[in-house]
């Protein structure tokens, strides 16, 4: 029998534990006391002070298992989803950490070792890359493991003037410990299109990236200078969901176990026939980004995390209304994620009643405006020349009908257009200079209302959420 994703999970930190390595919980989506990061967005984030050297910890290796959401900040995937096979807002990541502990040589060899020895997969199906000038981690995979040198891949910096944007550079964000990186791939096959990385074919999903070992050695501030971290340490992720893919015989992440249960129930739920319909995996993506983050504590809102929230689950929304929902629909699903991923995280259960609620307040108040902004929308493109929407209809949209500038984006690109997005960013800069006005009047604020007479003014402080944004 195939593993679970569950069993997978499991597995790799049992792997881990046996090399010594102390198992620690993932942490909340929302990072403690780190105002430069929106979300969790790796495993090493909950250990930052640690690698910084200012955090001492009873252990100097450990695993985890770590809730991730990519929606914003430096790592945004939420493009991604529905267009790759190996992307999510929320996904699992695997790791084991090293701090001032091993270092190169061992967490190389413990990544092979748990790839080929406990998951067997066959080692012609990997390939490897290296930071262009790490002849040390090239010479480990070439000599040590016995990868053969034209599948050690050396990937350099991307520009000269970005000096540390390689894929073999990782840096949680623009500050923070970093170090050059060592990644894993694996080939799905001829069939599927792609390239290795380092070819301009490299974004297809032929070779997908499965696991990144990182050497941390540096602490980057704000004005870009590196200095040494105090040891140097090992951070590695492993997407849970690909290596699922791999070991369940798929190639999509949207294939393995606990997706295909969410796809179905979403198909359900909305009455969807085409089980490869795009929209489908969408919206079975974002009830895991929207239903942890409401766990974690994260309320739909006007501005900042609340924000990012807000606009996933409209994106759902619209999606589930493409599909066929007559209803508010999108809370039904979160059952289905209690039901695959509740052992695992049996908060999911505990605030069920919560959550759904706060998720279907949310789809009822956006309801509302989505399918007469839909309509204008309709009519707008019937009546537009060229390929880019203007900036005023993106206003528009955003301001009475409640429609976040990526959300009609995302409309946009289904119909191979794009959005105008300086003009909208001008219209909002005019808004918010208009808003500042009205509040100078303080208490006089509704007599502005009655001069200016505009009832729509009225309509959109109806109109919770649809508004302004800082
Ligand atoms: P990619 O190049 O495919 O976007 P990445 O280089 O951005 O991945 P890392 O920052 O190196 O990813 O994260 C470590 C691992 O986490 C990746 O090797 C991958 O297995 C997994 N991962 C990263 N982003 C996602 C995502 N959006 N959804 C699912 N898994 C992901
Ligand atoms: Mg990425
Ligand atoms: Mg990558
Ligand atoms: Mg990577």
């Amino acid at each position: 029998m195939t593993k679970s994703t569950a069993d997978i999970r499991q597995g790799f930190m049992d792997f881990f534990g046996k090399k010594g390595h102390q198992t620690v919980s993932s942490s909340s989506l929302v990072p403690e006391n780190d105002p430069t990061l929106l979300f969790t967005n790796a495993g090493m984030n909950q250990f930052k002070d640690t690698f910084l050297g200012t955090e001492k910890r009873a252990y100097t290796r450990a695993t985890s298992s770590q809730r991730c959401v990519r929606a914003g900040g430096k790592h945004n995937d939420l493009d991604n989803v529905g267009y790759t096979a190996r992307h999510h807002t929320f996904f699992e990541m695997l790791g084991n950490f090293s701090f001032g502990d091993y270092f190169k040589e061992e967490a190389i060899g413990f990544a092979w070792e748990y790839l080929t020895d406990v998951l067997k997969i066959p080692k012609e199906k990997l390939l490897v890359t290296v930071y262009e000038s790490d002849d040390e981690a090239f010479s480990l995979w070439a000599d040590k493991i016995g990868v053969p040198e034209d599948k050690i891949i050396r990937i350099g910096d991307k520009s000269p003037e970005k000096k540390y944007e390689s894929d073999n550079f990782w840096s949680m964000g623009d500050t923070g410990p970093c170090g050059p990186c060592s990644e894993i791939f694996y080939d799905h096959g001829e069939h599927i299109w792609g390239g290795p990385p380092g070819t301009p074919e490299e974004d297809g999903d032929r070779f997908i990236e499965i696991w990144n070992i990182v050497f941390m050695q540096f602490n980057r501030s704000a004005d870009g200078t590196m200095e040494n971290l105090p040891n140097p340490s090992i951070d590695t992720g492993m997407g849970l969901e690909r290596i699922s893919a791999i070991i369940q015989n798929g190639h999509s992440n949207y294939d393995i176990d606990l997706f295909q249960g969410l796809i179905q129930k979403v198909a359900d739920v909305t009455g969807a026939k085409d089980l490869q319909d795009k929209s489908l995996r969408v919206v079975a993506d974002h009830i895991r980004s929207c239903g942890f983050l409401i766990c974690d504590g994260v309320m739909p809102s006007n501005e900042g995390r609340g924000y990012v929230l807000r606009r996933i689950i409209r994106r759902a929304v619209r999606h589930g209304h493409k599909l066929g929902a007559k209803e508010v629909f999108f809370y039904r699903i979160y059952e289905e994620l209690i039901k695959q991923m509740g052992d695992a995280y049996p908060e999911l259960g505990q605030q069920r009643e919560f959550v759904e609620k706060i998720l279907r307040l949310e789809e009822e108040q956006f309801g509302k405006t989505l399918e007469r902004g839909l309509l204008i929308l309709d009519n707008e493109l019937d009546a537009l020349k060229g390929s880019v929407i203007p900036g005023d209809v993106v206003f528009k949209l955003y301001d009475t009908y409640g429609f976040p500038a990526d959300l009609t984006a995302d409309i946009a690109r289904e119909r191979e257009l794009t959005i105008d997005e300086d003009g909208f960013d001008s219209a909002m800069a005019e808004q918010r200079k208009r808003a500042q006005a009205a509040n100078n009047f303080g208490k006089d604020y509704n007599d502005v209302l009655k001069i200016e007479g505009k009832t729509e003014f009225i309509g959109y402080q109806a109109l919770v959420g649809s508004s302004t944004v800082a």
